[in-house]
């Protein structure tokens, strides 16, 4: 995957694309949020404090989602989102924590306003084996009404990273697992270059997703919001 590129993301609310650096305070203006947000007040109802969540990939940075939680959901609410639209390829076990492996385990029965505070990041492990570690920080707080019956809403993904065939420069569509495991090449691959690949050891290449799990313990997808 390129580096040095800032990765960009779209508003799920007004559509705008815009580098992930900027993000976080569009979202702080962004018209379209402020209209459903106000609905939500009209609403009535309890107000509850509700958690603004960056969510990027430990590794790869150009995986990310900005989260807004509602406080009274719980880890198992996040965990149950992470593996729906990044993670899920068979069922493996998952921990949150502090830190990394070496600090102790949250429960995930823990509240989102237990768990996080202003700044507070924490983060998410799937699959103890061949390992997905995702980082998760609070990076503001609200008061007031969520703008959905869900415990999460979605703000805002980043855009597929791009990939380009290994061959031929040409936008990738498949990735050869053989070639990441065993050769140390990207194992991207377009269209055409995925016919005629060598490598069947491994499977045949999967399709690119918009995942950091990509290419990881056979995850072909779907990679799709849950709601
Ligand atoms: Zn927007
Ligand atoms: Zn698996
Ligand atoms: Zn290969
Ligand atoms: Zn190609």
């Amino acid at each position: 995957m390129p580096r040095g590129k800032q990765s960009k993301g779209k508003c799920t609310y007004c559509g705008q694309e815009l580098a992930k650096g900027a993000m976080v305070k569009h979202l702080s203006s962004c018209a379209q949020r402020q209209e459903n947000i106000e609905k939500a007040e009209r609403k009535g109802g309890e107000d509850e404090t509700l958690y603004h969540l960056r969510v990027q990939d430990a590794y790869r940075s150009g995986f990310w989602l900005d989260l807004e939680m509602r406080g009274s959901a719980t880890l198992k609410d996040l965990d149950n989102y992470l593996r729906a639209i990044w993670l899920e390829c068979c069922g493996h076990l998952s921990r949150f924590s502090a830190g990394g492996w070496g600090s102790g385990e949250i429960p995930k029965k823990t509240r989102v306003d237990k768990a996080f505070g202003p700044g507070v990041e924490l983060n998410h492990i799937y699959d103890f084996g061949t390992s997905s570690e995702t980082s998760i920080k609070a990076v503001s707080v609200r008061q007031g009404k969520p703008t959905t019956s869900r415990p999460i809403a979605l703000m805002a993904r980043n855009l597929m990273p791009e990939t380009k065939c290994m061959e031929c420069d040409q936008p990738a569509e498949f990735v050869c697992l053989e070639c990441l495991e065993e050769e140390d090449a990207s194992g991207m691959l377009c269209n055409q270059h995925a016919q005629d690949h060598p490598h069947d050891n491994y499977g045949e290449p999967l399709p690119v997703v918009n995942s950091p799990r990509m290419g990881m313990c056979g995850y072909a997808g779907p990679a799709e919001p849950p709601y």
